[in-house]
């Protein structure tokens, strides 16, 4: 048996026994992985207060040959992350973020990729405002697909490579991005962007998620982007349609998660 220190992001903690905690984690080192913290719970012991949900922490993980919980210890917070707490809308944008971590990730597969974006976004939401909140959820949502491979192809046709159109362009998310005026023919589920939406998607797909604390996007446009990320979500996990997070996000009014509208309407089913 081995140990090794990790760096992880809390996604999820259920108390076990009396006095003990099951944690999923999400490492820099091993990816998303399943560990129990004994006696994490019995009085004065720091542990408990370090894992929690949205929190960075440090941790000796001893890696067994099997599958299973792994035993976790010198449990050391790294960041908490109090200004998430400040609203009902952040503290959901982010348990959207964490859940979309755990259900969609595999097992115990290293990827540094989702360990930065998921931190950049947990730090960046300490700052944001319900609007660009929003926003970071959506940038963060895309990336993960794009990190995960199911990212959006949206500088040629995905069917056929050529150049989108000039006006109006379709977007398909089961075709895998935007498509021509002759791959779109037949079609099922085609969104049509303006240019101005293209844009935005492109801007999401690339640059860092920290620029949507301040570039303010029309909010059409963001449930619109956001009926395309679901989608998504959707095709590769139909399980995704139940989620609580985003029926919570519904719920208080996130412009991202419309309960108006339903992203399968969106496109036209
Ligand atoms: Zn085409």
């Amino acid at each position: 048996m081995a140990l090794q220190r990790i760096e992880a992001v809390v996604l999820r903690t259920i108390p076990y026994s009396e006095t003990s905690l099951i944690a999923v984690l999400f490492s820099r080192q091993i990816g998303r992985l399943s560990t129990i913290a004994k006696g994490a719970r019995r009085p004065g012991k720091a542990a408990a207060s370090a894992l929690q949900p949205t929190h960075d922490i440090s941790c000796i993980v001893y890696v067994g040959t099997g599958g299973g919980l792994k035993t976790i210890s010198q449990i050391e917070l790294v960041a908490d992350r109090p200004g998430i707490t400040r609203s009902a809308t952040l503290f959901g944008l982010a348990g959207r973020a964490l859940e979309l971590a755990l259900s969609q990730t595999p097992l115990e597969e290293a990827s540094p990729n989702v360990y930065h974006l998921l931190n950049e976004l947990l730090t960046t939401l300490e700052k944001a405002s319900q609007q660009s909140g929003q926003q970071l959820l959506l940038a963060y949502e895309l990336k993960l697909q794009g990190i995960l491979g199911y990212g959006l192809r949206v500088n040629s046709c995905a069917r056929c490579g050529r150049a989108a159109g000039k006006r109006s362009i379709a977007l398909s998310p089961s075709a895998g991005g935007i498509l021509c005026e002759t791959c779109r023919g037949g079609v099922g589920d085609v969104l049509s962007l303006e240019r101005e939406e293209l844009s935005v998607l492109r801007a999401m797909l690339t640059d860092p998620i920290r620029v949507w604390l301040r570039n303010d996007i029309p909010s059409m446009v963001l449930t619109r982007l956001g009926f395309t990320a679901r989608r998504i979500w959707e095709l590769h996990s139909p399980l995704d349609r139940s989620s609580s997070s985003a029926a919570f996000l519904a719920e208080v009014g996130s412009a991202l998660y419309s309960p108006e509208s339903s992203p399968r309407e969106a496109f036209g089913h």
